[in-house]
């Protein structure tokens, strides 16, 4: 069975007659009120969301949820936020494996893996990319196979964020090279704790360290441990895909200053977890930052440098719609589609104008790091991190890609290794 986020196996009372945000908000004040104290554990906290499905309040209550409408996930998390207390947590397994073993685990998938993600016991990280496939995805060639009751896996994961603290892993490896190459790959829930998976650090050109090398020699899988069918897998990754493209999933939440032992325990876990992307809003370019680097450089008078400004702020203006779209497209419970590509786009190009103008304003100085450089070294992290932008989670050509084929219905590209088994392959071997 695939159930879908939003579908209810029994209406919360707030749902009965479609709920509104408001009433939805109500009904959470009080059950916090009375549930919330902040020297719990937070695990023994997160445990009572569960039970009451304010954890995912979008999904079936067996998984931990009301049945309530898609944008009701959004407003718990901000509603527990503001009313002094803590949802569930940020990260991998939140925003991508949860709605994935959602939508395509069997009911004993779901069983075992989610409540570990909402709780915060387990973190995970994504292993889809490999040294020879990254935009050609499908051309993996991990391979897994079933040995009695273990699925033995060997093969070279790369760029996999996280990897290093993660405790579980989404692992596309291929099961059949004898079809189509889209069609061998098995999607996995692959435990990182064990000998057969090594990982390994990679340092980057901004000098961060957040994604790695993962090897994996006979690393063992749990027969069970199958996301969606054998052989199945691609339509579970572009699943994973989709979210990945959403915008702002990464934004840290603003827990109370309040002292309590949840609250330490959650501004702990963020900390953790935020260490990794503490150069992703250099990343995305610092458009926000434009005015004060060019006040704080004396050049605001330049008509070039306003004319650059001016266009790059009314291109980050028009972004923030496209992301409003998304975004309401996605309370309104519409799954990630085309939105996301262009979102994904028109970060690429918002980071390049802003990497470029903040270039403009600095000059050489721009390349210096340390307190007396440019906005004490953002700019230089800015002009190193933004290249990464238009990489991650799919480049700006595989959008357009997309976009051409699947929104506007051009013609495809021409793939010739398409419908040949994978093993025919002839780079492949
Ligand atoms: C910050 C960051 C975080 C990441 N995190 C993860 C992660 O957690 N897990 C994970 O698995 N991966 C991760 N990745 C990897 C990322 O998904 C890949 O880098 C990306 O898909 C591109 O693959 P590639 O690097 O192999 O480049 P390639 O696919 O080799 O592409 C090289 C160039 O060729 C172009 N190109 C390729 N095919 C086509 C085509 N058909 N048409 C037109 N142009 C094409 C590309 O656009 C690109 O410019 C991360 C990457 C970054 C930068």
């Amino acid at each position: 069975m695939t159930q879908q986020p939003g579908s209810a196996e029994g209406p919360a009372s707030a749902d009965e007659d479609g709920a509104a945000p408001d009433q939805v908000r109500a009904e959470l004040a009080g059950w916090v009120g009375q549930h919330w104290d902040p020297d719990m554990a937070l695990r023994a906290w997160r445990e009572l969301l569960l039970e009451s499905g304010w954890a995912a309040p979008s999904w079936p209550r067996r998984w931990h949820g009301r049945g309530l409408p898609a944008w009701s996930d959004e407003v718990v998390a901000s509603e527990l936020v503001r009313l002094g207390a803590v949802g569930i947590p940020v990260g991998s397994g939140t925003w991508l494996a949860a709605p994935t073993i959602l939508a395509h685990g069997s009911d004993d998938v779901r069983d075992r893996l989610l409540r570990p993600i909402l709780t915060g016991e387990q973190t995970w990280c994504q292993l889809f990319s490999e040294p020879g496939a990254g935009s050609d995805l499908a051309g993996l060639s991990t391979s897994a196979v079933l040995d009695g009751d273990t699925w033995i896996i060997n093969g070279q994961k790369v760029w996999n964020t996280s990897a290093h603290h993660a405790d579980m892993g989404m692992l596309l490896a291929r099961t059949d090279r004898d079809v189509p190459k889209h069609q061998g790959i098995t999607y996995f829930a692959l435990p990182m704790k064990q000998p057969g998976v090594e990982v390994r650090q990679l340092r980057q050109m901004n000098f961060h360290a957040s994604f790695n090398e993962v090897f994996l020699t006979d690393a063992r899988i749990p027969r069970d441990n199958v996301i969606g069918e054998v052989g199945q897998g691609w339509t579970a990754a572009l699943t994973t895909l989709a979210y990945e493209r959403r915008f702002s999933a990464l934004q840290r939440p603003r827990y109370s200053p309040a002292p309590g032992r949840a609250l330490d325990e959650a501004r702990a876990e963020a900390d953790d977890h935020f260490a990794t992307y503490s150069w992703y809003p250099q990343r995305a370019g610092r458009p926000d930052l434009v005015i004060e680097h060019a006040r704080s450089a004396g050049v605001t008078g330049d008509p070039v440098i306003r004319q650059a400004i001016a266009r790059l702020l009314t291109l980050h203006r028009v972004s923030s719609w496209t992301a409003e779209r998304a975004r309401v497209a996605r309370a309104l419970g519409a799954r990630p589609g085309a939105e996301g590509s262009i979102g994904k786009l028109a970060a690429s190009n918002l980071a390049r104008e802003s990497a470029r103008v903040h270039a403009m304003i600095a000059g050489a100085q721009g390349l210096l790091t340390g307190p007396d450089s440019a906005l004490g070294g953002v700019i230089a992290e800015v002009l190193m991190s933004v290249p990464g932008q238009s990489i991650a989670g799919g480049t700006d050509e595989i959008q357009k890609n997309i976009l051409a084929e699947k929104v506007l219905g051009l013609p495809g590209e021409v793939r010739v290794d398409r419908d040949i088994p994978f093993s025919q392959i002839k780079h492949r071997g």
